[in-house]
C-alpha cells in the first residue's frame, strides 16, 4: 500500500510510520519529495488494515494496491472455475438453468414442477425448505420435510438440487439432502454461516445482498474460500435502489464486472430482481447476453396460490418459452444451453 504523509510531517513522525510498517511485516520504501513524503509498504498488505495507518495524525491517505480479496480473484487464478455437480457442469461453455418454486409447498406440486422444468431443459432444481420471510406470520417453509421432497424430486428427474441454508445448525441436513447450498441475499454477510459452509465441500450459491456492493459480495465469497471451499457460485439477484417499478434493480453491469474480477462462475436471478413474471424472460435473455454462466428462475404451476413469490413465478409454459429464448441468445454469444 501507499501511505501519503501530510505536508510538514516531521522526521520523528516519518520514523513512527516506518516502524509501524515494519511491525506489520511489510518492507519500507521511502520517497521524500519537496512537499510530500510517501511511504510504500511492500509485501502482502491484505492482512494489514489501512485504518491502522489512517489513524495516525501525520498520515493524509492510504491507498491499497492489492484487492482485499485474494483466493477468489482473477489475479490468483486466471482460468474460469468450472464446477462438476453430479453429472452437470457449471461455469463451462454451456449456460445452466436453475428452476423451481420459491418454496417447496408440498410433494405433489414439487414433483409436478420438477417434471415440467426438466421437460423444458432445466439443469438444476431449486426450491426453499427454510424460507427467509420478512414477516414472521408468513409461510416459513416445510423444513426437513421439504428437503426430503427435494431429494425425491432429484431421484425422479436426475436434476441436482439447490436449497437455502439459514442456520448453521441445519448444515448437516443440507449436506445430506442437497447438492448445492444457497446462501440468500439476507445472509450474504452472515459470517458464521459463510464460515460454516466454507468448511464443507458442497458447492455454494452466494446471492448478492440487496444493499451490498460487488466488492462486499466478493469479500463474502472470500470468507467461504478462506475456509477451504472454493466451489462458489455468485448470484446477482437485484439490488435496492430508488426505483419502484421493479421489486429490485437488476444490476446487469455486475455480471461482466464480476467476470473480470473473479474466476468464480456467476449466475443471475431475474425473478427476485424483477418481482414480476412478465419481466423475467427479458432480464434472463439480457443476463445471458451479458455473460452469465447461468440463470435461476422461479417456476410455479399455480402462481396465484403460491405461498411465496407468486407474482414473479413463471408458469411452466412461460418457462418453456424463456428456455427457447435464452437458448437462442446463448447460441448467439457462442455458448449453448
Ligand atoms: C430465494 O431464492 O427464494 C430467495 C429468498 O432469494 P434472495 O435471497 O435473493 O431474496
Ligand atoms: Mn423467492
Amino acid at each position: 500500500m501507499i501511505i501519503v504523509l501530510k505536508p510538514g510531517a516531521t522526521e520523528k513522525e516519518i520514523e513512527s510510520v516506518e516502524n509501524k510498517v515494519r511491525d506489520s511485516g511489510l518492507q519500507v520504501h521511502l520517497s521524500k519529495g519537496v512537499e510530500r513524503t510517501i511511504i510504500g509498504a511492500i509485501g502482502d498488505e491484505r492482512k494489514v488494515d489501512a485504518a491502522f495507518f489512517e489513524v495516525m495524525d501525520c498520515v493524509e491517505k492510504v491507498m491499497p494496491i492489492l484487492k482485499p480479496f485474494k483466493l477468489v480473484s482473477r489475479e490468483f487464478k486466471q482460468d474460469d472455475t468450472v464446477l462438476e455437480i453430479r453429472d452437470k457442469v457449471l461455469g463451462g461453455d454451456r449456460v445452466v438453468v436453475f428452476a423451481g418454486p420459491c418454496s417447496v409447498e408440498g410433494r405433489d406440486m414439487m414433483l409436478d414442477i420438477a417434471d415440467e422444468v426438466k421437460r423444458s431443459g432445466a439443469t438444476f432444481l431449486r426450491g426453499g425448505a427454510f424460507k427467509p420471510r420478512t414477516s414472521p406470520y408468513s409461510f416459513q417453509g416445510l423444513g426437513v420435510e421439504g428437503l426430503k421432497i427435494l431429494a425425491e424430486a432429484r431421484e425422479r428427474t436426475g436434476l441436482p438440487v439447490a436449497t437455502e441454508l439459514m442456520d448453521t445448525r441445519d448444515i448437516d441436513l443440507l449436506v445430506e439432502y442437497a447438492d448445492i447450498i444457497q446462501i440468500g441475499a439476507r445472509n450474504m454477510q452472515n459470517f458464521k454461516l459463510l464460515t460454516e459452509v466454507g468448511k464443507s465441500d458442497k458447492p455454494v450459491i452466494l446471492k448478492r445482498g440487496m444493499s451490498a456492493t460487488v466488492h462486499e459480495l466478493l469479500m463474502s465469497a472470500e470468507y467461504i474460500a478462506s475456509q477451504g471451499n472454493a466451489n462458489i457460485i455468485l448470484c446477482e439477484r437485484g439490488i435496492r435502489t430508488f426505483e419502484t417499478a421493479t421489486r429490485n434493480t437488476f444490476d446487469i453491469s455486475a455480471l461482466p464486472v464480476l467476470k473480470q474480477l473473479t474466476h468464480l462462475p456467476v449466475i443471475a436471478d431475474p425473478s427476485h430482481a424483477a418481482g414480476k413474471s412478465e419481466l423475467v424472460q427479458d432480464l434472463a435473455a439480457a443476463a445471458v447476453a451479458a455473460g452469465a454462466d447461468g440463470i435461476m428462475v422461479e417456476v410455479h404451476n399455480n402462481p396465484e396460490a403460491a405461498l411465496s413469490d407468486g407474482p414473479q413465478s413463471l408458469k411452466p409454459e412461460r418457462f418453456a418459452s424463456m428456455m427457447k429464448r435464452i437458448g437462442a441468445v446463448s447460441a448467439a454469444v457462442g455458448r449453448g444451453i
